[in-house]
């Protein structure tokens, strides 16, 4: 059985492209077949997993936009259980581009729909918008998982999210549930950060993951070098943390079964 995952907030900074690549890598490393699917035109998670976005063939924008068979755009990363589908700038006019377009809401649940058996785990790293690209995602996932930065202001926002959640069970996917909450760039020296945790944990409960992402310079080094924290820094607390996260997503899976 696989599963699809969104990673999101409209928030820009919080934490998404960072937790896709390393969630991706640490369930890799763990023998988890995982796609990670960059959906933001930036395509961050793209260059920040070592992939040239000059030497990309295809990319979402094809699969959104052209309808090009998934597989097409797959690419190969460092680590052997580890593939993505690469977002290029392209992809900034697909926004306005799918508007006026039929089932322009779920034509990514449609394309994985076509791949996903190949997977254990397929991540989708959101754009910070709620827009059109972000419906889809949620469109064309099972679950959601939502960083949330520790700091001021970290509840901000957040309201428009779940809205927005909410409207896709009822029109576009009423299966899509919420995964986990994860909190990141968590600094222990500060009361700012433990207050945040206090607050995000009276809201969503449970539904918090107990391993919480701290600063971690290792962590925003290792994109500038195309790599995951597994293959830049395996003995770095960033690795620690998110293989932590990783067995905590499966462990989450296997008691739901
Ligand atoms: P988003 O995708 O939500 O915009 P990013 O994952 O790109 O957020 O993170 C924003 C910035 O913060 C990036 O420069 C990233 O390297 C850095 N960053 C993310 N998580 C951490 C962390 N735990 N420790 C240190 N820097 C981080
Ligand atoms: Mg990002």
């Amino acid at each position: 059985m696989s599963k699809i995952i969104a990673i999101a907030n409209q928030k820009g900074g919080v934490g998404k492209t960072t937790t896709a690549v390393n969630l991706g890598a640490c369930l890799s490393t763990l023998g988890r077949k995982v796609l990670i699917v960059d959906i933001d035109a930036q395509g961050n998670t793209t260059s920040g997993i070592g992939i040239n976005k000059a030497d990309v063939e295809y990319c979402i924008y094809d699969i959104l936009i052209n309808e090009i068979h998934p597989k097409k755009a797959i690419v190969d990363t460092g680590l052997p259980n580890l593939k993505l589908i690469p977002a290029t700038i392209q992809l900034a006019g697909a926004e306005i581009e799918l508007v006026p377009t039929i089932s322009r809401e779920v034509r990514l649940k449609k394309a994985l729909a076509m791949v996903r058996n190949e997977f254990d785990y397929i991540l989708i790293d959101c754009p910070p918008s709620l827009g059109i690209l972000t419906i889809n995602s949620l469109t064309a996932s099972d679950s959601v998982i939502i960083p949330i930065q520790c700091e001021y202001y970290a509840l901000e926002g957040l309201s428009q999210l779940l809205n927005t959640i909410r409207l896709v069970q009822k029109h576009l996917n009423t299966s899509l549930q919420i995964e986990g909450v994860l909190l990141t760039m968590f600094d222990a020296r500060t009361n700012l950060g433990i207050q945040v945790i206090e607050e995000v944990k009276k809201y969503f409960q449970q539904k918090v993951y107990q391993t919480v992402i701290p600063r971690n310079v290792r962590l925003s080094e290792a994109p500038s070098h195309g790599q995951s924290i597994i293959t830049y820094d395996p003995k770095s607390k960033g690795a620690e943390v998110y293989l932590e996260l990783a067995k905590e997503v499966i462990t989450y899976e296997q008691a739901a079964r």
